[in-house]
């Protein structure tokens, strides 16, 4: 086998692919949430096999493709590198394998994760963000029918399996990446499998700690030298990889400190430390990091799993997010603001759906500038109110909306065009455009009135014609006002980093927010 750049040769596909002589990793993109690698060490007919996914459809695929890229191999041993659901839950499928894990892990295995709960958890909509992000985490995987059969043998510090006539070295890391990891390291081949000790493309997650022993556990791999790397979740990696990842990991324990330090409390702190250098999937998950670090901190209790679940779905959500100017709070509240927020009279559409919710985060934000929000605030409401059909401008609204990358936009305006009149295909519909064959001439001339607007800052003869058919002076002018209003709204929500209203629900944004 080639010994160079055979971390970037293979490919990130689903399935089992060759990492060394003996050694075989299987990959499973995207490597998020559940979609945990596994491996394989095998000789002579011998097998060890490393991890067993998140649910048995899984499981059973991988090993029945085992049989077909490797033949006539017996596992006799299965190596679980943790507790975490996602590499034991397939643990059944291996009858004939005594089941292998350091004592921490063990002992975690025996009061950690259960099916029926999981299943309980997922199935629960008390927290309408927290269902909605665990379903889509969860899509494709299915909890029915798992047993967690009892490992047969547990290690501390190294034991070294003789599989055939090469070691598969295991290492007890201790509490990392959760209360117990292991890493199963074949010196012949140079492969290290790291179980979720490393994360390749995806922000990690830290459950046990404290971060130095996982700091610790880096230098520990990097010490091994390893000329591939199985990570946890992933494509291959290599030693580079893993200093990479230690960097990561330094830089984040040195933020959550400050911030802890400063007093600042641990949900803010997971949306305030920037990740601008670390370009991975999935930032909320440093929600999961920073709770398990402030309550080591503080010494207090850990913060409990569907808390911590809950703070990522708000982070992924958007209701959560940095903002620039944070909106008024209610301790800042004076007379004015208090009067400005208190919504004016008016007939609109908008106006009666916010006339029984806590003040817009939008709103919020703007009365930090009291002289310009009583300015602005008659005019929003104005073009909300206006001569053109409520179905009409709330499509103008959601064509700007995405072009402009807002997903608050979207989302406020999203029910009020269904109050409207439009149907749910349509709002999938405004994804197309005005190419899209289901609009009719009026709306095509709309939705190419926003994009015209949105792409040259003023609108072709033809557009302008085919609008002049429908349209009298009247809502030709409030049309084009119309466009700018919700580009300026866009432009503030966007650049202030306004975050979502916690009451709007899970987000139907389609399209690619703005940064
Ligand atoms: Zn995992």
């Amino acid at each position: 086998m080639s010994t160079s750049n055979d971390t970037t040769r293979t490919p990130f596909s689903r399935g089992w692919h060759r990492v060394g002589e003996h050694s075989w990793a299987w990959l499973e993109p995207d490597g998020g949430w559940g979609k945990a690698n596994a491996g394989l060490v095998t000789d002579q007919g011998h097998g060890l096999q490393i991890d067993t996914l998140f649910d048995l459809p899984h499981a059973q695929h991988m090993r029945d493709s085992l049989a077909l890229t490797v033949p006539g191999v017996g596992i006799e041993t299965v190596v679980n590198t943790h507790a975490d659901p996602d590499h034991c839950w397939g643990n059944q499928l291996f009858p004939e394998a005594a089941i292998t894990v350091s004592e921490h892990t063990a002992r975690e295995m025996a009061d950690g994760h259960r099916p029926e709960p999981y299943r309980q958890l997922l199935a629960d909509d008390r927290d309408l963000l927290l269902r909605h992000y665990l379903r889509d985490l969860n899509t494709g995987f299915g909890f029915e029918d798992i047993e967690l059969p009892p490992p047969a043998r547990t290690f501390s510090g190294t034991l070294d399996i003789a599989v055939g006539g090469v070691t598969a070295r295991l290492i007890d890391i201790g509490a990392a990446h959760t209360e117990g990891d292991t890493v199963v390291w074949v010196p012949e081949d140079g492969v290290l499998y790291s179980g979720d000790l490393l994360f390749s493309g995806v922000h990690p997650v830290m459950w046990g700690g404290p971060i130095e022993n996982w700091i610790a556990a880096c230098r520990t791999m990097e010490g091994l030298n390893p000329r591939v790397v199985v990570p946890g979740h992933g494509p291959l990696m290599d030693r580079d990889g893993i200093v990479e990842f230690r960097g990561y990991l330094e830089y984040l324990a040195t933020e959550i400190t400050h911030r802890f330090e400063a007093g600042m409390p641990w949900r803010e702190a997971a949306v305030d430390i920037p990740l601008d250098r670390w370009n991975r999937e999935s930032p909320e998950r440093v929600a999961v990091t920073v709770a398990t670090m402030y309550s080591q901190l503080e010494k207090s209790a850990r913060v409990a799993f569907e808390s911590v679940l809950a703070a990522e779905a708000a982070i992924a959500s958007g209701v959560q997010r940095r903002p620039r100017i944070a909106p008024l709070r209610t301790s800042e509240l004076d007379g004015r603001a208090s009067d400005l927020l208190r919504m004016p009279r008016s007939d609109g559409d908008l106006a009666r759906r916010f006339a029984e919710r806590p003040p817009l985060n939008l709103f919020a934000v703007l009365v930090r500038h009291p002289d310009l929000f009583e300015a602005w605030l008659p005019l929003a409401l104005q073009v909300t109110d206006g001569s053109l059909s409520a179905a009409d401008r709330e499509l103008v609204t959601l064509r700007t909306a995405l072009r402009c990358g807002s997903r608050y936009e979207w989302d406020q305006h999203a029910p009020v065009a269904l109050a409207a009149g439009l149907r749910a295909a349509d709002l999938a519909r405004a994804v197309n455009g005005p190419d899209d064959l289901g609009w009719s001439a009026r709306q095509k001339a709309l939705l190419r009135c926003v994009d015209e607007l949105h792409e040259m800052s003023t609108v072709t003869e033809a557009t302008w014609r085919e609008l002049a058919e429908h349209y009298d002076e009247r809502q030709l002018i409030e049309l084009v006002m119309l466009v700018g209003h919700y580009h300026e709204v866009a432009f503030a929500l966007n650049a202030l980093r306004v975050p979502l209203d916690p009451w709007i629900g899970p987000s139907t944004f389609p399209g690619v927010p703005a940064a």
